[in-house]
């Protein structure tokens, strides 16, 4: 009894207000963790993309995995920088994932995502079979 008293007391009485609880809340993630978690994200998305099996199934698809995977960007920057930095870069962030989704085409017989270059010429037919792609 006296012994655990001993032990316990000092850290319940020890400064009930300037607790440093960084690592509970808003502390910075395990990046393994995230890393990790970043991975199967881009696996399972690329996996369900793929999985598609007509061209417009495989469009809605990619177009969903964008969107999300933008949200996603959005949320690690907001959680990690200023709240007016991550407005200010806002616009640029919605034009890369509305580009993304643009200058995506599907080829029409396996189902190959070709990404076309905006500053290059447009693709018409798919580089890995040659079929026409959309
Ligand atoms: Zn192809």
């Amino acid at each position: 009894m006296g012994n655990e008293s001993f032990f316990s007391a000092p850290q319940l009485k020890r400064d009930p207000l300037g607790g440093c609880d960084l690592t509970a809340y808003g502390g910075p993630l395990d990046p393994v963790l995230l890393f990790l978690a970043w991975g199967a994200f881009i696996g399972g998305g690329t996996l369900y993309v793929r999985r598609a099996q007509i061209v417009t199934e495989k469009r809605r698809r990619f177009r969903l995995y964008a969107h999300v995977s933008f949200g996603v960007f959005v949320l690690v920057l907001a959680l990690n920088l200023p709240a007016l930095f991550v407005l200010l870069l806002l616009p640029g962030l919605v034009a890369m994932d509305l580009l993304t989704i643009r200058s995506a085409r599907f080829c029409d017989r396996v189902g190959h995502v070709v990404i076309e270059v905006p500053w290059r010429p447009p693709i018409l037919r798919c580089p890995e079979c040659g079929a026409p792609v959309h």
